[in-house]
């Protein structure tokens, strides 16, 4: 077989592996550098400035224009605290 499957994970966003010297962690899923930005303005992220949805990223500028503050508050609501379990910071820390 030409094609094995890769131990490394996925990035969402080109589906391609993604290995340790280039990821970037957001929402559970792992990126490559390159495919870190934002979905809608195409601004390059970092791990302070990523919002994720559903397997897209983006800035949380447009995170918040395209979903809303509904859910939870950047500033105020805790409720994203009950959905983040810390996962990203465990295989963060992997
Ligand atoms: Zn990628
Ligand atoms: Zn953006």
């Amino acid at each position: 077989m030409p094609f094995k499957p890769a131990d490394n994970p996925k990035c969402p966003k080109c589906g391609k592996s993604v290995y340790a010297a280039e990821e970037r962690v957001a929402g559970g899923f792992k990126w490559h550098k390159m495919c870190f930005k934002c979905g809608m303005c195409q601004k390059m992220l970092d791990s302070t400035n990523a919002a994720e949805h559903e397997s897209e990223l983006y800035c949380k500028n447009c995170h918040g224009r395209k979903y809303g503050p509904k859910g939870y508050g950047f500033g105020g609501g805790a409720g994203c605290l009950s959905m983040d379990s810390g996962d990203h910071l465990k295989s963060d820390a992997n």
